[in-house]
């Protein structure tokens, strides 16, 4: 879909799809989209009106997007206040019937103003003008994010102590025997919603657990994020678990991150792979990360958005601490995997310092912005980073709090232009509120406000 085309009007499919949603017991369809803290807002509507929603949208306020995590509400330049109204309108393209609850489907939703306009700060439209703008250069853009999870029960966010649902060491066999009924429920919703799942393992932390799904086009990437996110949600919640996304769960563990793999194409053609540049990647590979690479300070308030974020970016917990790239090195914030030699086309990056707090739609369109504006500088990759970046060789680390983050933020030129002012200013202002909202607050306070809010 290119940057002009509005996906709405198509009342005859949304009314033939409502036919057949009904027609399987499904009585909603919950429209999402993830607001500028990273929290998945919703509205539903009957499954019967999908043909109304698809013509005239589904009203909501533009508040939400200076809503903070704990859904208080800020102000930026540009969105503000009570006033004023917008649409969504439902992706038919992704509409799926939710495996883990009956009854239910989703589908993602674009936000438009009363006159059938973009609205300037839907995110979900910002990545796929991103999208049109690599498209524009000849390039497109595969990705796909992991998502990392903890999984308790019976646990308050405020216990510094969680009770794990799985005691079972780090990548253990045993975890997963402890959970197989459970994770075998996941893999079936998955499969039942076609989500194609790459690998599902226990994580390092306690309790925590990986799925990895395979690649798509950004914005199916970032939608891909939101539904698996919410199927997780959904089977933990009916076998009586309790998920957690937060960036941490106890203040100086291991946390969750949000890696994100991408690769660059040209004509079918993989550019991380068969070319004269580092690492054997294409020369606009290495500009396009080399891109990402210089943006990472200001792409940390996007990708790593949360006050708590900062609890895990830490050396040694393998989620990027530093801002450097390295061949398959887990302690540099930009990891290059080559893949195995009989696969080539597997070839990618993979951007470790962002977690599950982040706007996947933002994280999405923020990147490729940065990558461009890499070609367009013709920027090459530095020399690459072989051990850990935490035993000197002075690669600089990343921000170690939001507010240094923001400062990055809010002096790129590059993110500014790309995302334009009213979304630029509203993920500043929230940014900036979320500080002020934590300042004075301690580690283990921290983590309880955010524990159970993603
Ligand atoms: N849990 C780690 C993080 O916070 C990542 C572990 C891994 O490399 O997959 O990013
Ligand atoms: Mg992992």
């Amino acid at each position: 879909m290119t940057e002009t085309s509005v996906p709405r009007g198509d009342s005859s499919r949304a009314r033939r799809e409502a036919a057949r949603l009904t027609a399987q017991d499904v009585r909603g369809v919950a429209l999402t989209w993830v607001d500028n803290s990273g929290i998945t807002r919703v509205k539903a509507v009957p499954a019967g009106r999908l043909g109304q929603a698809a013509e005239q949208g589904v009203g909501m306020s533009p508040v939400f997007d200076v809503f903070l995590l704990d859904d208080s509400v800020t102000t930026s330049t540009h969105i503000g206040g009570p006033v004023g109204d917008l649409r969504l309108f439902p992706d038919l393209d992704r509409l799926t019937v939710l495996a883990a609850q009956p009854g239910w489907a989703w589908a993602p939703a674009d936000r438009y103003d009363q006159q059938g306009l973009p609205h300037p700060a839907c995110q979900r439209q910002f990545t796929r003008r991103m999208t049109g703008r690599a498209a524009e250069a000849g390039l497109e853009l595969l990705m796909g994010f992991e998502t990392e999870w903890v999984v308790l029960r019976d646990s308050q966010p405020a216990d510094p102590d969680p009770a794990y649902a799985t005691l079972g060491p780090a990548y253990g066999m045993s975890r997963l025997i402890d959970l197989s009924e459970y994770l075998a429920e996941l893999l079936a919703a998955f499969s039942a919603q076609d989500v194609e799942v790459l690998q599902l393992h226990p994580e390092y932390a306690p309790g925590q657990f990986e799925v990895s799904v395979a690649p798509s086009d950004p914005i199916g990437a970032a939608d891909l994020s939101v539904l698996v996110r919410e199927t997780i949600r959904g089977v933990s919640l009916r076998n009586g678990l309790t998920p957690v996304f937060a960036p941490v769960v106890t203040a100086d563990g291991v946390g969750n991150g949000g890696h994100l793999h991408l690769s660059l194409w040209e004509r079918g053609r993989n550019l991380c792979q068969g070319g004269d540049a580092a690492a054997g990647m294409t020369r606009q590979s290495s500009a396009f990360l080399a891109g990402v690479l210089r943006e990472l300070p200001a792409l940390l308030a996007v990708g790593a958005p949360s006050v708590a974020s900062y609890l895990r970016l830490q050396p040694g917990h393998w989620a990027g601490a530093f801002q450097c790239w390295g061949v398959e090195n887990r302690e540099a914030a930009l990891r290059f995997v080559p893949g195995p030699p009989n696969e080539p086309h597997s070839a990618n990056a993979e951007l470790k310092c962002f977690d599950p707090a982040a706007n996947p739609y933002l994280v999405t369109g923020a990147v490729i912005a940065a990558g461009l504006a890499g070609i367009r500088d013709r920027l090459e990759l530095p020399a690459p980073v072989s051990g850990d970046p935490a035993l000197g060789g002075g690669q600089p680390r990343l921000p170690q709090s939001l507010q240094e983050s923001v400062k990055h933020f809010q002096d790129s030129a590059v993110l500014r232009e790309a995302m334009g002012d009213p979304l630029f200013e509203a993920i500043a202002a929230v940014r900036r509120a979320e500080v002020e909202l934590f300042e004075g607050a301690g580690p283990d306070a921290v983590v309880a406000a955010v524990r159970d809010r993603y």
